[in-house]
């Protein structure tokens, strides 16, 4: 199946690949006739394609399961990789709840909640959900392929490339992104394992070792004012009311 280059679909790509334009075949001449088949008669791949492997998939129990696109993933402190976790498609300014509550938010790298979340002790921010993450490779990847489809064609049609080897080299162009791409998912889920409910936790602790009952009220009422997840509250509300079952037990 071959698709005709959308140029309304160009994107500017994250990154450059290093790869240099393809030496000319032996034997052809730059301004010979193309060897068969013919430049418009080959296969030209789809972007994004049709089995895209950037998916989550969910397992047996229901968890989300990043996927696993490379077989050589790239350090996670790799350039690359690290540029990957730290862009994002521009599309909103702010993560959904920091929209809903009206205020600031920061985006720092996928994999890690907005500062505002983080410390409210919302579980679902979308810098780190694995379907926002995912997407965001998706794009990069598009932009990245779109430009290296593009050098390629117009490499056999300048007789640079053999017309046989653009699927050669467009793999190759394919496996570097990936690597990359393993990369990042290594490190999203490091992010996402450091950093998640590390908020609830703290307050689980400070309310379990806090006997002030009057300290407690006064935190849920701000805490619900400031818009502290109902998960925060209700640990803070447990405590609350194991003291006072221990106030009147004693009585
Ligand atoms: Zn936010
Ligand atoms: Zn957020």
């Amino acid at each position: 199946m071959s698709s005709t280059f959308d140029d309304s679909a160009y994107v500017l790509p994250l990154y450059h690949s290093p790869r240099r334009l393809p030496l000319p075949p032996q034997g052809s001449a730059p301004s010979g006739p193309l060897p068969s088949p013919p430049p418009d008669g080959f296969v030209i791949p789809r972007i994004p394609p049709p089995d895209c492997p950037l998916r989550v998939t969910r397992d047996s129990r229901g968890h989300r399961q990043l996927p696993h696109v490379s077989d050589h993933p790239l350090p996670v402190d790799h350039e690359r990789v690290i540029r990957l976790v730290k862009s994002r498609v521009d599309v909103v300014a702010k993560c959904a709840n920091c929209a809903e509550l009206a205020i600031p938010c920061e985006f720092s790298e996928s994999g890690i909640p907005c500062p505002p979340c983080a410390v409210l002790g919302i579980p679902d921010c979308d810098y780190s959900d694995p379907y926002f993450f995912v997407a965001n490779l998706a794009y990069h990847r598009d932009a990245y392929l779109h430009e290296e489809r593009s050098v390629l064609v117009d490499a056999v049609k300048q007789n640079f490339l053999e017309p046989s080897q653009f699927s050669r080299e467009y793999e190759r162009a394919n496996a570097w992104y990936y690597s990359a791409a393993q990369g990042a998912i290594t490190r999203f889920l490091i992010n996402c394992h450091a950093t998640g409910d590390l908020a609830f936790r703290g307050y689980q602790c400070i309310a379990e070792a806090s006997n002030d009952a009057g300290l407690l009220s006064r935190f849920l009422a701000i805490g619900h004012e400031s818009g502290m997840h109902p998960s925060v509250l209700q640990t803070v509300a447990g405590r609350l009311q194991g003291l006072f079952n221990t106030f009147l037990g004693e009585e």
